[in-house]
């Protein structure tokens, strides 16, 4: 290859300084198992979507007892279709995006890289951050196309996509600029801090990152979720005069529930409460509103208050900031372990370079701790339903909600059970309408035990606490 003999020329003319080249990989026990984790992480993705396709297969035929009524053969057709749609589709994604990065780390084109964002020996913050820039240029470039068949093949095809290829160019736009004007900033104090923090950088970055996601956070229902929708009050009176009624019975501000026009974008019905302190807000889609009645809107957004009387973005952080700081003392613990620089051609350890591999030759092991947010985010969920119960003492709206949801998005009923405990936001569907149907036997609950009918749907809020990617290509799968 080209670049292995640029590299021995670009030796002689280093100075000392500047790490030496050596662009061969080496094939060690550090290599091997990370390369064990790497793949066992595909092959467990892999084989949980099978599991769970086999098992819609298997189950997805008969209307389960409680949706009869809502959902006809049509319907649950169309729910096949989508969920096997959407299944395949995230899948070849995955893997595609995998085989990019083995084919970065194993190549031995890292090196090549390095030297391209550092021609000149420029510091590690700005070598850094141009490193950063050229690694993540493939996987920005092979996106494209993957949106775009993702918003205008798969979900136009079941009828979701609303979306011009004028707002998919321009979405993507803001994004890209988006990260650049938060992301460089962040990764370049972060570099800064390892290379002149002292032993202690660690802590300083994990601060910082820390109130930098918090700053996120309270920016982003005010100032970055604007760029790409509008956020505007309802336009229903009657219905604003009733979620004051519901919302003082919680001690919580209407004046903190907007719509938003999801409608230029996608069919998808969803709700959602995010921020923190004065910019907490529920925002509930244009879509939701027009397709669900009064009732069933109030029991939604009594749900999202729940998310905000129990303190759940609060909490959230917490637990996310704790894992954080262990993650951040683990990687300074190994940063400047020579194996991990050797085993991919660097001769010596460079900051960003290390920031770079520690964080990859990690993340397939996260995927094995993902189902701890998953049981955490689920508990939370469970208790929004309950506080629904709370204020609005009556199951059976919720429930219609719930049932509507599922029939709009058309979310899967029957997931198998391992799938949805490792991935699901939100308890399986017929699971929450169970337990709904079950706490609190009130009035107005009779009429729907005894004519069971409904669904729900997982893609109703993912966004308790939101991150700053655009709204704009929707996960096939909600459920992820
Ligand atoms: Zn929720």
């Amino acid at each position: 290859m080209n670049f292995l003999r640029n590299h021995q020329g670009y030796k002689s003319l280093e100075s000392a300084a500047q790490p030496q080249f050596n662009p061969m990989i080496q094939l060690n026990l550090l290599l091997f198992s990370f390369l064990g984790v790497f793949l066992l992480r595909s092959a467990a993705q892999v084989l949980l979507d099978r599991l769970n396709i086999a098992h819609l297969r298997k189950h997805g035929g008969s209307i389960p007892e409680v949706f009869q009524g809502t959902v006809d053969q049509e319907k649950l057709q169309k729910i096949s279709a989508y969920t096997v749609d959407s299944a395949r589709f995230g899948i070849l994604t995955t893997l595609t995006d995998q085989a990019l990065l083995l084919v970065l780390l194993l190549s031995g084109v890292l090196p090549w890289i390095q030297s391209l964002a550092n021609p000149f020996g420029l510091g590690v913050v700005t070598g850094g951050l141009l490193f950063f820039a050229l690694l993540s240029l493939p996987g920005f470039i092979l996106d494209i196309p993957f949106s775009l068949y993702g918003n205008f093949v798969i979900e136009a095809r079941h009828g979701f996509n609303t979306k011009t290829l004028r707002v998919w160019v321009v979405d993507l736009l803001k994004g890209l600029l988006l990260s650049a004007l938060l992301g460089a900033p962040l990764l370049a104090l972060l570099l800064f801090l390892i290379q002149s923090g002292g032993p202690l950088w660690w802590l300083w970055a994990w601060a910082l990152v820390g109130l930098f996601e918090l700053l996120i956070l309270w920016l982003y229902p005010v100032l970055l979720a604007p760029l790409f929708n509008k956020f505007e009050p309802l336009a229903n009176q009657d219905l604003v005069r009733k979620i004051a009624d519901l919302l003082g019975k919680a001690d919580l501000k209407a004046k903190g529930v907007f719509q938003m026009d999801a409608s230029r974008r996608s069919r998808h019905t969803n709700a959602y409460f995010t921020g923190l302190g004065k910019s907490k807000r529920i925002v509930l889609y244009d879509t939701l509103l027009t397709s669900h009645t009064e009732e069933e809107i109030l029991a939604v957004l009594a749900h999202e208050a729940g998310h905000w009387k129990k303190w759940h973005v609060p909490k959230q952080v917490i637990i996310l900031e704790a894992l954080s700081l262990l993650g951040f003392y683990g990687v300074a613990k190994i940063l400047d372990v020579p194996l991990i620089y050797q085993t991919f051609g660097f001769s010596q350890p460079v900051a960003y370079v290390g920031l770079f591999l520690v964080t990859t030759l990690f993340s397939p092991l996260l995927y094995f701790a993902e189902p701890l947010g998953a049981v955490f985010s689920r508990r939370f969920e469970r208790e929004a339903d309950d506080y629904t119960l709370l204020l609005t003492r009556d199951p059976a709206p919720m429930v219609k909600a719930l049932k509507r949801l599922a029939s709009d998005n058309l979310s899967n009923l029957t997931p198998h059970p391992l799938y949805a405990w490792f991935y699901y936001s939100h308890p399986p569907l017929l699971e929450r309408i169970r337990r709904l149907q079950e706490s609190l036997p009130g009035p107005g609950s009779t009429e729907f035990l005894s004519n069971p009918a409904g669904a729900f749907s997982a893609a109703e809020h993912r966004k308790r606490a939101d991150g700053i990617s655009p709204p704009g290509g929707n996960p096939p799968n909600p459920n992820h």
